[in-house]
């Protein structure tokens, strides 16, 4: 099959190589018309990505991500580590922690490498442009879409797409791969109506990062798992790749108090009121000033709507199709898992049955993760804004009730830290792991123990004092 990927971000770079060794032809049409530096450092330092805001924005890849890659395109894997990529046990903090009695050897199920952004998609970039089959094309903006005739009436076939500089491309499949701001359905919508399938939550969070970098101290230990949520903010560490590492806090972002952490000294007065991680950002010396980005709304675009394609011969993937909160790192992983889906899902026999098989992969593959964040971030939004008003947030769903008391108790029993990382680290769906016999009772009954915030109130009259 010839295929056109829209986007040379981590999706559609895995996807093209996913494809690529199952025989297709692959053509990646990528906006921005810098290609990758020759390292992974000159990757960080210079490569201009300005279609993609988050470029240099802390980035973990999650185990799910690391396992697909060792599995399906293991010269990236090398590649990343001949670019200074560390390997990371994303459990490592905890194994000191006297409850949890220590590494087991499953854990290392948890391991990822760590790399910032910029050097992650060079490694892809990198052996993406060797892959026989696949070509990329910079500096080429999709503005339009080219329709065919239609195997279903009244919904458009998408047969190829017309760059800005006027040049018409043709392909069996359009794949797009063009990040949360895509601007294909707005493309699809000037085609005639179409049905609208986008979800989208009504507010999100906003990043307040710094990069650092070892000044001959060494790396910090991770001796805590590596995020954590307070009253009103959350603050999380990244080991990166090259003696690098990261620190973010992560506020609503109707929490307009917080914005004065754009600020580097109010942010490093922020960073030392968590006494698990205030070590990271005094170990090395800061690489970034503070980074600061809306991020974490959740939105989804399906193409098939009560069991019909709305339009064929496009499918949508990576946060093109669907985004997370990013606190929770998940992005990557869901990109690369839907460029396999579609490698499996590809050979159906005609484009309607490819719609519907690669909307059913999504389904029962990727959005129980998209759903499950959609709903934390209900209620994790209604939460702070309860914490600001000084008020306890209540609810009736349980299903928040026992990711509370995880998320309280989850540093008091092997179990169930190790239940927190398989749904974080995107390995099992939180239904599959909290299926098993007797854990949410013992969640339940550890996280009544376990208070969330040991004292209400007292640690955002201690942050606003602090950032001033
Ligand atoms: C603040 C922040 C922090 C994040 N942290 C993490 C993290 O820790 N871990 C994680 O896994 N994920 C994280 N993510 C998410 C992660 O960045 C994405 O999931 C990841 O980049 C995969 O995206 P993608 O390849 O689908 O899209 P992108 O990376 O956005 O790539 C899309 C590409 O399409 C190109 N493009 C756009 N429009 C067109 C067009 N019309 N024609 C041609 N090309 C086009 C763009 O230039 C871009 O190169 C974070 C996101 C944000 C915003």
């Amino acid at each position: 099959m010839n295929v056109i990927v829209i986007g040379a971000g981590p999706t559609g770079l895995a996807t093209a190589m996913l494809l690529a060794g199952h025989g297709h032809h692959i053509t990646v049409l990528e906006r921005d018309p810098d290609g990758p530096s020759s390292t992974g450092l000159e990757a960080w330092q210079s490569w201009e990505r300005p279609g993609v805001s988050q470029f240099r924005l802390p980035h973990v890849m999650m185990p799910r991500a690391l396992a697909l890659l060792r599995q399906e395109l293991p010269e990236v894997v090398a590649e990343l580590e001949t670019a200074g990529a560390r390997r990371h046990n994303m459990i490592a903090g905890t194994w000191d922690l006297p409850a949890l009695g220590g590494r087991l050897p499953e854990d290392h199920r948890y391991e990822t490498m760590a790399a910032r952004r910029p050097v992650l998609e060079f490694a892809l970039a990198t052996i993406a442009a060797r892959t026989p089959g696949i070509t990329i094309r910079r500096g080429q903006t999709i503005a339009r879409l080219i329709t065919g005739r239609s195997p279903l009436p009244g919904v458009p076939h998408i047969t190829g797409v017309e760059t800005r500089n006027g040049e018409v491309l043709h392909a069996d499949l359009i794949v797009d791969a063009s990040g949360r701001n895509s601007q294909i359905p707005k493309i699809l919508a000037e085609l005639g109506p179409i049905r609208d399938t986008e979800e989208r939550a009504a507010a999100g969070f906003i990043y307040y990062a710094r990069h650092y970098r070892d000044n001959g101290n060494g790396l910090p230990e991770a001796t805590h798992w590596p995020l954590t949520h307070q009253e009103t903010i959350t603050a999380g560490t990244l080991p990166g790749d090259n003696g690098t590492w990261s620190l973010i806090l992560v506020a609503s972002s109707r929490d307009h108090d917080l914005r004065a952490l754009r600020d580097a000294s109010a942010w490093d007065r922020a960073i030392e009121l968590f006494p698990e991680y205030a070590h990271w950002a005094r170990h090395g010396e800061p690489l970034t000033d503070v980074q600061v980005m809306s991020a974490g709304q959740t939105r989804r675009r399906d193409l098939v709507a009560d069991g019909l394609p709305v339009v064929t011969g496009l499918l949508a993937l990576g946060d093109a199709w669907a985004t997370t909160n990013t606190t929770f790192g998940l992005g990557l992983s869901m990109g690369l898992t839907q460029g396999a889906l579609l490698r499996d899902a590809i050979d159906a026999q005609d484009h309607i049955k490819l719609s519907l098989a690669f909307a059913q992969a999504l389904e029962t593959t990727a959005a129980p993760y998209y759903r499950a964040l959609r709903d934390w971030d209900a209620h994790r939004l209604a939460e702070i804004d309860s914490n600001i008003s000084g008020e306890q947030y209540e609810t009736t769903d349980p299903a928040w009730q026992i990711i509370r008391a995880l998320d309280a108790a989850k540093l008091s029993h092997p179990d169930l830290v190790r239940a927190y990382a398989q749904v974080g680290s995107m390995l099992e769906p939180a239904e599959q792991v909290l299926a098993r016999p007797g854990l949410i009772d013992l969640i339940m009954t550890l996280g009544a123990e376990a208070s969330r915030y040991p004292t209400p109130g007292l640690f955002r009259r201690e942050l606003l004092t602090a950032i001033g």
